[in-house]
């Protein structure tokens, strides 16, 4: 037994961060084998997904601001963790959306931060091997690889998908939250998320089913703290951009999260078990800084894609999941219109 810290290695062989986070496209992204014998190709975004919301020549903005087709997205993977390890989860998750919201919240946690946490990885991976300025060859990737070690501790999460790592049935690694969301008539907008890029935060919208997650809180906002407009949230039906500002105020509050949670790794004969340590430890601070809603604001002037001085005037910032008298707001205009209401008239 050893206490290790992000920088530390894991004691025994059955993963080694420097050996097994594959930061190249010739080795699975999951495993790190080497796949001169034979590649399989991953899709970031699940080939079910893409075929129920239509997204197959729909195109995904990179951070660079390219557009790449969904179904180009795709990641080196062995075939053992494609069609073993990872068609396990997509069956169970995709089930589970085709049902709607209840089954997606009653599936077991593991699996659906697995395929969340997959996504959110994957992204990333697959900027990897793209260069940031097409232009400039010698210009390097959009993510750097330097950059996608500083999600070593994320990439050991994903090792649960094969059975090599597992973690105590009273921690989990994220705070997710389920809601129901309404379905625009065009199943192309039935289908969105939000992601960040320095702290591992997952949203995703999918038909009557929203799902936002702090992969990597340990439990905190789901736990620590009450959240009024999530409160309201959950009791909606939530608008496209309701859902929008959910993600937003999540991926805010991910921000806000001051700990760098300390891990026990015991190398067991055929796993690693990950024990956590209390997040509040010796600290009598509170585990999330205090909320700024200026800062905020620009969180959600990003997600939402509206101009900041719109959302926020110095002062009042908009909300579209409550109402003048704090209740939980219906918006009254249907999911199929995407514009943004005319928020003037709404201040509060
Ligand atoms: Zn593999």
């Amino acid at each position: 037994m050893s206490q290790t810290d992000d920088q530390n290695e894991i004691p025994g062989f059955l993963y080694q961060w420097d050996r097994d986070q594959a930061l190249t496209q010739d080795r699975c992204f999951l495993c790190g084998a080497d796949l001169a014998g034979g590649r399989t190709d991953e899709h970031v975004f699940p080939q079910w997904l893409l075929r129920r919301c239509d997204l197959w020549n729909e195109k995904i903005t990179l951070l660079n601001g390219t557009l790449m087709p969904y179904k180009q997205m795709k990641i080196p993977c062995c075939s053992t963790c494609n069609n073993e390890h990872l068609s396990r989860i997509e069956q169970a998750v995709g089930d589970a959306f085709a049902e709607g919201p209840e089954a997606v919240a009653a599936l077991d946690a593991t699996t659906l931060f697995l395929w969340m946490g997959k996504i959110y990885y994957g992204l990333m991976f697959r900027e990897l091997s793209l260069l940031a300025d097409r232009r400039d060859p010698q210009g390097g990737s959009i993510v750097s690889p330097e950059f996608l070690t500083t999600f070593r501790m994320h990439h050991l999460l994903l090792q649960a998908a094969r059975g090599a790592v597992r973690w105590q049935k009273d921690q989990h690694p994220a705070s997710v939250f389920v809601f129901q969301a309404q379905e625009p008539t065009d199943p192309r907008h039935c289908f969105d998320y939000v992601d960040i890029i320095n702290f591992p935060f997952f949203a995703i919208r999918v038909g009557a089913t929203a799902v936002v997650a702090v992969l990597q809180d340990w439990g905190a906002l789901a736990q620590a703290v009450t959240v009024p407009a999530f409160e309201a949230a959950r009791q909606l039906v939530l608008h496209p951009q309701q859902f929008h500002e959910v993600a937003a105020l999540a991926a805010y509050m991910t921000t806000l999260f001051n700990r760098v949670p300390k891990h026990l790794l015991y190398a067991g004969e055929n796993h690693v078990d990950v024990m956590t340590l209390p997040l509040q430890g010796m600290s009598t601070k509170f585990v999330f800084d205090p909320f700024d809603v200026g800062d905020y604001a620009q969180v959600l002037s990003h997600v939402t894609g509206q101009p900041l001085e719109e959302l926020y005037d110095g002062r009042n910032i908009v909300t579209l999941l409550r109402d003048g008298d704090n209740q939980p707001w219906a918006v009254p205009w249907p999911a199929d219109e995407r514009q943004y209401p005319d928020i003037r008239l709404m201040q509060r």
